[in-house]
């Protein structure tokens, strides 16, 4: 009798049993087609003695539908799947779906029909249909993609394939990849960069777990390095993993992968279409796939040789998933390397406190580049103290910078001004009767975008048109935004210097691979001269005759205060300043600010980051902070209040008494509504040797809540809100 426990793609289910269909082996990681009731369901075979399941007797199985004619899940895979749903508190199924990330990637169907546009423009254009039409170019996808990508309904879309003017095409989507050259284009690198590089590829040879940290100021070359030890992965005949943060997998970073390789890498991220993906994960599972480069989500993908993984930017917030399973891709990535017995590189200019630790006790071999590639200096940065050297009313920009702003234009060189605020205003207000214009969805206000003519929720997408009179006092005229958003700075820059030419970059105007390409060519070829945008354009990219850099409001980071505010300022400002002068050109970088004076700033300016670091690593490691404490977030949420609250007091009141550990709250959660469901938080911070996830399981495990009310943990969070 051929017994199979089986972990089924549904979180509320725990494994169950099946019989092998007859005459087969199913090995653990097969994946299997399973029948469920009526249903059928997808699940992979696990080893029946690391997962407990009742007892259910031979005669009661029923058999399995299928075994996948794919590679089972390896056994690497198999132990981080659950040590990911064990140490973050989420179902294993959950988990389970990140590797199996593509459904369509099972069946075995060779072609898939796909939509582009014609060219042919319909007579009856509606707003609609001429929205979809601009906004698809040269896309293709399902209708479902296109209607996405366009922010319209599928019955536009289809309503546009009925006019002609977008057709069906039939796409084989099984094609292999090309394989990456390690010897296409190998650089001469520099004495540090060699030395670097030569650890990294030693470590690819050992085939060893070795966690490393590469510490390397902005514009030192860390890809040209660790593409060394990429390439020797690939002589190995190796797959290598390089993570990075959504935003970075842009045209840049392919464009330099296939000059150094002769082709791109295997992309991974939100959005491909579905054959892509699916098209990606069967390579991947094949091991045909030799580079990935992926977002967070890559991370769990099936690849049955690993020999390296790469984080780059490994200090950005972004790898912390806030969702479903709310788990951290650098942390992530540390065990999968660990578990898989290879190196993983960790590479920043602004390395997280939390690495810098492990560096500095010996656990993370650390790896530096202390200089910038071929001379190139690090760029000075002054702070404008805002309360002597204030703006006019009503405008944002010190008169320092303005006058700063006007030499780099006459010296015929293009400048970057940064603001982490999309919109015009993040606020709208009547002047008459002080009547805010709030989101009624959540705590938030609306923020003015002048360019689409709408107030927008930034954290549910509610939009509104924007008012004409007060909806309070029904005065006229009385509305007025306060503060800035880019699209204001940019009107600012405008009204200042109207012949340069100045453009917007945030993901409201960059929202396409194809829009960041043109970017990028229009910034190379001179076409642009003033840039202003959001932490999208603090990544990655090198703009040789980019010498100007100013930061708008260095102390909008630090508002809000929570545990890393001090740290994620000086990072973002850090990389932002990065972006300058990173040619020949050397680059200044202004910082305005109404305090010059706090640690955040003084470092940037003193260039001395090593004792801001310093300080941030004693005041966590005095109050017993990540790293050196624990900490978890356990957030409930209702439509009802009521229930919300009365959820959070239970969980509040049965909070088990351990030695080490303390539970505050709870309390209202600063962003107390979201998506119209009350928000309440308690904080779990307890010593690093207490096994908190324990703890936590066997507390909630015990207690009861209203169907309605969610109950999440957040384990090291990075969130607050
Ligand atoms: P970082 O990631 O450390 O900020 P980059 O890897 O982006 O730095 O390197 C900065 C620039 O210098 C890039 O244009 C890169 O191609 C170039 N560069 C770095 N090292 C070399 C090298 N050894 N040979 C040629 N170009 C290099
Ligand atoms: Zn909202």
């Amino acid at each position: 009798m051929n017994r199979v426990r089986v972990l089924l793609l549904n979180a509320a289910l725990g494994p169950l049993d099946y019989r092998a269909p007859a005459g087969r082996e199913v090995e653990p990681g097969s994946i299997v087609l399973a029948p469920l009731g009526p249903r059928q369901m997808t699940g992979v075979a696990w080893e029946p003695e690391r997962l407990e399941t009742e007892e259910v007797g031979d005669n009661r199985l029923r058999p399995l539908l299928a075994v996948y004619d794919l590679p089972p899940l390896k056994a690497p895979l198999r132990r981080l799947i659950e040590w990911t749903a064990d140490y973050y508190l989420a179902p294993i199924p959950s988990v389970l779906r990140m590797a199996l990330a593509s459904a369509s990637a099972l069946d075995g169907a060779r072609t898939i029909t796909e939509y582009r546009a014609t060219g042919f423009v319909p007579e009856r254009l509606t707003p609609q249909r001429a929205q979809a039409l601009e906004r698809i170019e040269d896309r293709q996808g399902l209708v479902r993609e296109l209607a996405l990508a366009a922010d319209v309904s599928d019955g536009v879309i289809r309503g546009l394939v009925k006019a002609g003017a977008i057709e069906a095409v039939e796409v084989s989507i099984d094609d292999p990849y090309p394989r990456p050259d390690p010897d296409h284009h190998p650089p001469h690198l520099e004495a540090a960069q060699k030395a670097a590089a030569r650890e990294f590829v030693l470590a690819v040879q050992q085939a060893e777990f070795a966690p490393f940290l590469l510490d390397g100021v902005t514009g030192s070359g860390k890809t040209e390095v660790y593409f060394e030890a990429v390439a020797e992965s690939l002589r190995m005949g190796r797959q290598t993993l390089v993570l990075l943060p959504e935003i970075a997998l842009t045209e840049p970073f392919l464009k330099r992968f296939r000059a150094r390789f002769g082709c791109e890498p295997v992309a991974w991220h939100s959005g491909l279409r579905q054959s892509q993906r699916r098209r990606a994960w069967r390579a991947i599972a094949s091991g045909e796939a030799k580079v990935v480069v992926g977002a967070r989500s890559s991370l769990f993908l099936p690849y049955p040789d690993l020999g390296l993984i790469v984080v780059d930017e490994a200090h950005e917030p972004s790898f912390k998933q806030e969702d479903g399973v709310q788990y951290h891709a650098r942390d992530v990535a540390v065990m999968r390397g660990k578990l898989e017995k290879i190196p993983v590189i960790l590479a920043s200019a602004t390395p997280a406190i939390e690495t810098r630790q492990m560096a500095e006790i010996g656990v993370y071999r650390e790896v530096k580049l202390p200089s910038r590639y071929a001379g190139a200096t690090l760029p000075d940065i002054t702070a404008i103290d805002l309360t002597q050297d204030p703006p006019p009313r009503g405008h944002w920009l010190a008169p320092t910078l303005v006058r700063e702003i006007e030499a780099n234009l006459e010296a015929g060189q293009q400048s970057l001004l940064f603001l982490n605020r999309r919109g015009y205003a993040p606020l709208t207000l009547c002047r008459h009767c002080g009547h805010r214009f709030q989101c009624p969805n959540c705590t938030a206000w609306m923020v003015e975008h002048r360019l689409v003519h709408r107030l927008a929720c930034h954290h549910c997408g509610h939009m509104m048109p924007p008012p004409h009179k007060c909806p309070e006092c029904e005065e006229e005229g009385s509305l007025v935004p306060v503060g800035p958003g880019v699209e204001r700075i940019a009107d600012e820059v405008r009204a200042l210097f109207p012949d340069a030419r100045t453009i917007i970059v945030t993901s409201d105007t960059i929202w396409s691979p194809a829009k960041a390409a043109e970017f990028v060519g229009r910034m190379e070829a001179g076409d642009i001269d003033i840039v202003v945008g959001t932490q999208l354009v603090t990544k990655g990219y090198h703009f040789p005759n980019l010498t100007l850099v100013g930061v708008v409001d260095a102390d909008l980071g630090l508002q809000g205060g929570d545990l890393r505010a001090a740290e994620r300022s000086f990072q973002q400002i850090a990389q932002v300043a990065g972006r300058a002068g990173r040619g020949e050109k050397p680059g200044r970088v202004f910082v305005q600010t109404h305090d010059p004076s706090a640690p955040v700033i003084a470092a940037l300016v003193s260039g001395d980051a090593e004792s801001f670091y310093a300080a941030e690593t004693d005041s966590r490691r005095e109050a017993a902070m990540p790293p050196f404490g624990r900490l978890a977030g356990i957030i409930v949420s209702a439509e009802d209040l009521a229930e919300a609250t009365e959820t959070a007091r239970l969980i509040g009141k049965t909070a088990p008494q351990v030695e080490n550990m303390a539970v505050f709250g709870p309390a209202p959660a600063p962003l107390a509504m979201l998506r119209g469901r009350h928000r309440q938080r308690l904080l779990v911070h307890a010593a690093r040797s207490l096994d908190v996830q324990d703890v936590i399981r066997d507390w909630l495990g015990k207690l009861d809540w209203p169907r309605g009310v969610r109950v999440s943990v957040d384990v090291d969070p990075y969130s607050f809100l």
